[in-house]
């Protein structure tokens, strides 16, 4: 058992995560500044501290006492990050330079963070391992890589110990129901799919007919939230049981396109769902899926929901 620190744990990952820890018998103890998480999120089991890590004074006093730390506050909107790169300096890159200091002066010495393959930015393999380059696209992959270079610095100059978790997409909700808080003005692929199925929309856009793909829709990696939860349990008890500091791909090793994304929802839904063909978006690669063997080869991890058009419905279902 140990006693766990989730920074953005009212999020949508962080409160999956967050489940996923207590089911393990973890103490939690949750610190979130509602800006996007919701308190709909928690769990009432949990301490809940209201605070922002822009804040040293608030993160250095929630730190006290914890053994490890799951850091995923962030914010996340790709095409805001170009926008405004002032928010994602102080909020991603500040933000987590307090919580290493507060773990310094706490003497907390595991952390889990949540980075993304917005790392790797147009890499040239189509299957993406860690040891691709680091060469992020835009600034909210930039901020993501370099604090995975500052633990790298804090590991050897602190002891303190480190994984990068490099999310591929992530997809889902809690099976049980368990987690109710929706994201509000999603902007991912199957969260919009799911607002024109309800009506809150009129069409799904798909970015893109002509990419050298099967389909010629785009390809990504998607990967259930309960199972990106599970490795960060995974991951912490590791750490503390000696694992070095690492980064890892989570992804489930194959791709799914757009269209099938479309196809896999009509089928969940029993419905058709609008859609039309729209010009690319800027800076989206054709094809990105994850080599997961270095997770399931250190972590033992693997992802239990399907990797076909079957198991996408099923991630679907969970939507509902
Ligand atoms: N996409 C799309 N229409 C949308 C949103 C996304 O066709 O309204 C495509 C997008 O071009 C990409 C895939 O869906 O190929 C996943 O996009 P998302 O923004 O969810 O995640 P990303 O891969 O960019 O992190």
């Amino acid at each position: 058992m140990a006693k766990v620190l989730v920074v953005g744990g009212a999020g949508y990952i962080g409160s999956h995560v967050v489940k996923e820890l207590m089911r393990s018998g973890h103490e939690v103890t949750v610190f979130d500044n509602l800006s996007t998480g919701q308190e709909i999120n928690l769990f009432q089991e949990n301490r809940f501290i209201r605070g922002d890590i822009r804040n040293q004074e608030e993160i250095a006093a929630a730190m006290r006492g914890q053994d490890a730390v799951v850091h995923l506050a962030a914010k996340k909107a790709v095409g805001e990050s170009m926008e405004n790169p002032m928010k994602y300096s102080d909020n991603n890159i500040n933000g987590s330079l307090n919580i290493l200091n507060a773990m310094v002066e706490a003497g907390t010495k595991y952390i889990v963070f949540s980075s993304s393959a917005a790392v790797y930015g147009m890499p040239e393999k189509e299957e993406v391992d860690e040891d691709c380059p680091i060469a992020p696209i835009n600034y909210y992959g930039f901020t993501k890589a370099e604090i995975e270079k500052f633990m790298g610095w804090y590991d050897r100059l602190k002891g303190l110990k480190y994984v990068a978790l490099r999310y591929f997409n992530a997809v889902g909700y809690d099976a049980d129901g368990d987690i109710r808080g929706r994201e509000v003005n999603p902007q991912n692929l199957l969260p919009i799919i799911m607002e024109v199925a309800e009506g809150k929309r009129d069409k799904l856009k798909i970015f893109g007919s002509d990419y050298p793909t099967r389909d010629g829709t785009c390809i990504r990696d998607y990967i259930h939230v309960s199972d990106l939860a599970t490795a960060h349990v995974l991951a912490i008890e590791k750490l503390m049981s000696g694992m070095p500091s690492q980064a890892l791909n989570l992804g489930t090793g194959s791709g799914t396109s757009v269209k099938e994304m479309l196809t896999a929802a009509e089928q969940a839904l029993g419905k058709k769902i609008p859609a039309e063909y729209a010009p690319r978006r800027p800076g989206d690669p054709a094809v990105l899926i994850a080599s997961a063997a270095k997770a399931r080869e250190l972590l033992g991890w693997e992802a239990t929901y399907g990797k076909d058009e079957r198991g996408m419905v099923s991630i679907i279902r969970t939507m509902l």
